[in-house]
């Protein structure tokens, strides 16, 4: 069988899992080029800011629907058989009130708090006696956390394992890859990983792609819990969430979703209001003094989530006489739309091979 030169652009979890799942075809030749690795903290890199969870946010009848539902079963068989790989369950909770239906954190969770979501079978809608005053919804089921420090080096690992060669690089355009593959031959095929940078990458110039900031506080308490609510009082873009990472993580305080805003620097007045809303919400998490004082905080942080307007780019397109497979712009999702959108590149390069075959 032929050997097929791939370069994949950028190693987010996105990036990495398309590759992990690519080198498993024997007669594909991978070299990953990014700016960043994992181990990198940086605002153009989200995958590390991630919290991470399984929380299905997808429309029903979009691909990132799809992508979540074919996502499940990868993360699950995970987290029983691949203790190392930094995945646990947790047991969520999930708050909904009316008044946030037409807010912007109120459209993102919309599909989350819905009492008949498409994993309805999973969860337990809750008793009016289990939902905290001001709430009008609950249910509760279990989900998974991601450990984003445990779990990109191991994606890495996997991929190293079965060959693929990890270069530094920072392209300008698009077209530069074919001549970066590891072999010193030019690349057949090139696989477009770049997230937020998609916008800015030559060649691509993704109009439909921005950021969705997002602000936590990674903190040593444990909030026996995950838990979200669907909107608060204290701005329409402000969120709360709360997840135990997997392995000695810590936990993940969140957060907010600002639409279009770079801005790299945790404003500390919603690190304040993003604590105080998380132990109100897990009262766990401040067992004896239940004030913001008592959280041992790890670090602050602020990411970009790869925003695209119509969800994640997942095609094939012809430019300057190569195959170039993007996948990107996932959004608050990239974890747990990985697998699935990963699967639908992978058929991608397998119809390139077939149409190159029958040549
Ligand atoms: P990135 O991780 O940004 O990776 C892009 C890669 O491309 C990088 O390696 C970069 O260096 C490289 N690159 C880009 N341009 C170039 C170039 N020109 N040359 C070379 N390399 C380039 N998702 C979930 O599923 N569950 C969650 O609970 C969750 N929580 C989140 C909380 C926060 C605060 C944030 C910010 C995000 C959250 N997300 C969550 C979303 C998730 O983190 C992203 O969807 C995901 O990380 C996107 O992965 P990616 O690989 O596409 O992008």
């Amino acid at each position: 069988m032929p050997t097929t030169n791939v370069i994949i652009i950028g190693a987010g979890v996105v990036g990495l899992t398309t590759a992990n799942l690519l080198s498993r075809h024997k007669n594909l030749r991978i070299t990953i080029v990014s700016k960043h690795m994992p181990g990198d903290y940086d605002i153009e890199y989200a995958s590390p800011w991630a919290g991470a969870n399984y929380f299905p946010m997808g429309k029903p009848g979009s691909n990132l629907q799809k992508f979540e539902k074919a996502t499940w079963a990868e993360l699950d068989r995970l987290c029983r058989e691949v203790p190392e790989a930094g995945i646990h369950y947790q047991e969520t909770v999930i708050f909904g009130r009316k008044k946030d239906a037409d807010s912007a954190t109120g459209r993102w969770l919309q599909e989350l708090v819905r009492e008949d979501a498409w994993f309805k079978d999973v969860f337990r809608v809750l008793l009016k006696s289990e939902i905290p005053a001001g709430y009008d919804t609950g249910t509760s089921f279990t989900s998974v956390c991601l450990n984003t420090a445990i779990y990109l080096p191991w994606l890495l690992g996997q991929c190293v394992k079965n060959g693929v060669v990890l270069k530094r690089g920072i392209l300008s355009h698009i077209s530069e890859a074919v001549s970066l593959h590891h072999s010193g031959e030019l690349a057949d095929i090139v696989v477009n990983c770049t997230g937020l940078l998609a916008a800015k990458l030559g060649g691509v110039m993704d109009s439909d792609v921005y950021p969705g900031r997002g602000q936590i506080v990674l903190v040593r308490n444990e909030p026996g819990v995950m838990a979200t609510v669907s909107g608060t009082d204290d701005g329409d873009d402000e969120a709360t969430y709360i997840m135990q990472r997997a392995v000695g993580g810590g936990t993940i305080l969140g957060g907010c979703l600002q639409h279009g805003r770079w801005e790299s620097q945790p404003d500390p007045n919603l690190a304040q209001r993003i604590m105080q809303r998380s132990i109100e919400i897990c009262p766990a998490l401040a067992p004896k003094t239940g004030k913001v004082s008592e959280l041992s905080v790890i670090r602050h942080g602020v990411g970009l989530r790869p925003m695209r307007k119509g969800g994640p780019r997942v095609e094939k397109e012809r430019i300057g006489g190569v195959w170039i497979v993007h996948n990107y712009g996932h959004g608050g999702y990239g974890y747990q739309a990985s697998y699935g959108s990963a699967w639908e590149v992978e058929k991608l390069v397998e119809g390139i091979l077939g149409e190159k075959a029958r040549l």
